[in-house]
C-alpha cells in the first residue's frame, strides 16, 4: 500500500515533511519514505491511497487509559467479569476512530487488559496495541480504594506487586494522594513500590496531584507521574533531571470542571440527583484550581524539557471515549505548536514505553501504524478530529467512519 498526503509530520517534534509518500511493505512496517512518483514506479502493482490535502502522522498513544472502568455507569453492579470484557473490548476499539493504535491502561478490573491481547494473539479480535498495569494499588482507604488493591506496608506492596507481575502485569500503578493535600503512602512504601518494579525490570506509574505528595513520588523515583495537578515549576525541572516523565490528563480535570461549573449555573444550589454526578459536585472546590493550574502553567512546565505525554483517565459516565484529540488541543491552546503536540502523543510515549525502535515515529523500518487527518494539521491541531483512514501494523482499522474489526486473522 502507497499512501500519499500533502504534509506530514514525522513525531519527532519539529519535522514536517511536504508532497511525501509512505510504502507500507507486506511486513507492515514502513518500507520507503519518497515522492509518490518514485513509489509508484517502484511499487507499480500497489494500491495507492491518495489523500491530497492531508496529513500523515504516526498512530496516537493514549498513555492514561481505563478500558474497563465500570464503576461510573448507574448500574455498575451489572458490570461483573463477563460484561466488563465486552465493555473494554468496545472502549479499546472505538480508539481507531480517534487514530489511536496504542493505549496504556492505567488500572482496569483484575485480568482484563490481559485477556484482550490474548484474544487478539489469538486472533479472536482486532484491538490497538495495549500495554497495561492490573489493578491500581493504594493504602488502606486511599484515593480509589473501593476500585483498586489495598496494601500497607513495604512488604505487602511488594508482594502485591509481585503477584500483579505474575498474573501479566506490564507496568505498576500507584496512587498515593486524592484530593487532600497530605500524601497517602509513606516515603518508605513508595520507595519500596519503585525498588520492586525496577528490580524486576517493570516499570511504575503513580497518581500524584497534590503536595508534598509529588515531590515524595519524585525523591522514590517512579518513571511516570499521573496527573501532578499541582506541581511546581521546580517539580518540572527535578522531573526533567530526573527523566520522570508527566502526563497530565488536562482533559479529564477540565471536563469535570466544566460539568460541574454547568450543574451550578444551571441548577444552583438545588441538590442532585444523579448520584454519579452528586460525587463530582463534592469535589468541585478541588476541580476549579485543577483546571486553572494546568491552564496557568503547562507551557512553563513544558519548556523545562520534562517528557510530557499525553493521556486522557476519563472515566466518567456519559463522558467520551479516549478523547485524545481534545487532550492535545488543550495543550496547544496554552501554548505548544501542534507538531510538538503530536511528539506528546507519539515518539515521547513511544520512548517511556521502551519501544522507540519499532514504532511512533513515521520512519523507515518502523510499524506501519499510521494515521491520515484532512488538512494541515501542522497549524491546526483541530484537524485531529477529521480522521480518514488508520493503519495498524500495516492493515487497515479505520477508514471513512467505519471500524475495521468485524473479524480477525484467525481463519486467514
Ligand atoms: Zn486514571
Amino acid at each position: 500500500m502507497i499512501i500519499s498526503t500533502k504534509y506530514l509530520i514525522t513525531g519527532d517534534g519539529k519535522t514536517v515533511l511536504t508532497d511525501k509518500a509512505v510504502y507500507i511493505g507486506e511486513d507492515g512496517k514502513i518500507g520507503k519514505i519518497a515522492p509518490k512518483e518514485e513509489l509508484l514506479k517502484e511499487f507499480p502493482q500497489e494500491e495507492v491511497k491518495e489523500y491530497g490535502d492531508a496529513t500523515l502522522l504516526p498512530g496516537l498513544m493514549d498513555m492514561h487509559a481505563h478500558l474497563a472502568y465500570g464503576y461510573s455507569q448507574p448500574d455498575s453492579f451489572n458490570f461483573g467479569a463477563q460484561l466488563i470484557m465486552l465493555y473494554a473490548l468496545q472502549h479499546a476499539q472505538a480508539a481507531f476512530e480517534r487514530g489511536i493504535t496504542t493505549v496504556r491502561d492505567m488500572s482496569s478490573a483484575h485480568g482484563v487488559c490481559k485477556n484482550l491481547k490474548l484474544a487478539e494473539k489469538k486472533g479472536f479480535i482486532v484491538i490497538p496495541r495495549i500495554v497495561h498495569t492490573d489493578t491500581g494499588i493504594c493504602m488502606t482507604g486511599g484515593h480509589a480504594w473501593d476500585e483498586v488493591e489495598e496494601a500497607d506496608g513495604p512488604w505487602a506492596i511488594r508482594k502485591e506487586i509481585r503477584k500483579q507481575v505474575r498474573d501479566g502485569a506490564e507496568w505498576v500503578k500507584i496512587l498515593t494522594t486524592n484530593r487532600e493535600p497530605y500524601p497517602e503512602f509513606t516515603q518508605e512504601e513508595l520507595d519500596a513500590a519503585v525498588d520492586e518494579c525496577h528490580r524486576r525490570g517493570i516499570k511504575c506509574g503513580v497518581h500524584a496531584g497534590t503536595n508534598p505528595g509529588i515531590q515524595m513520588c519524585i525523591d522514590a523515583g517512579f518513571d511516570t507521574i499521573e496527573h501532578g495537578t499541582f506541581m511546581t515549576l521546580d517539580h518540572a525541572k527535578q522531573m526533567a533531571e530526573k527523566g520522570i516523565a508527566w502526563t497530565p490528563t488536562i482533559m479529564a480535570y477540565t471536563y469535570l470542571y466544566k460539568l460541574c461549573k454547568e450543574n451550578i449555573e444551571k441548577n444552583g444550589d438545588a441538590p442532585v440527583s444523579d448520584p454519579v454526578m452528586q460525587k463530582e459536585m463534592a469535589n468541585y472546590e478541588f476541580f476549579e484550581p485543577a483546571y486553572k493550574a494546568y491552564r496557568d502553567h503547562f507551557k512553563e512546565f513544558y519548556d523545562t524539557g520534562v517528557t510530557v505525554l499525553a493521556g486522557t483517565d476519563m472515566v466518567m459516565y456519559h463522558s467520551p471515549l479516549l478523547p485524545l484529540p481534545r487532550e492535545l488541543q488543550y495543550m496547544v491552546e496554552y501554548g505548544i505548536t501542534p507538531v510538538q503536540a503530536i511528539q506528546v502523543a507519539t515518539s515521547n510515549p513511544a520512548k517511556v514505553l521502551g519501544v522507540e525502535k519499532e514504532r511512533g515515529l513515521v520512519a523507515e523500518g518502523l510499524d506501519a501504524d499510521l494515521l491520515v487527518v484532512g488538512g494541515d494539521l501542522s497549524r491546526d491541531i483541530t484537524r485531529l478530529k477529521d480522521v480518514k483512514f488508520v493503519t495498524l501494523g500495516g492493515k487497515r482499522v479505520f477508514e471513512d467512519g467505519i471500524r475495521y474489526v468485524g473479524t480477525g486473522n484467525m481463519f486467514m
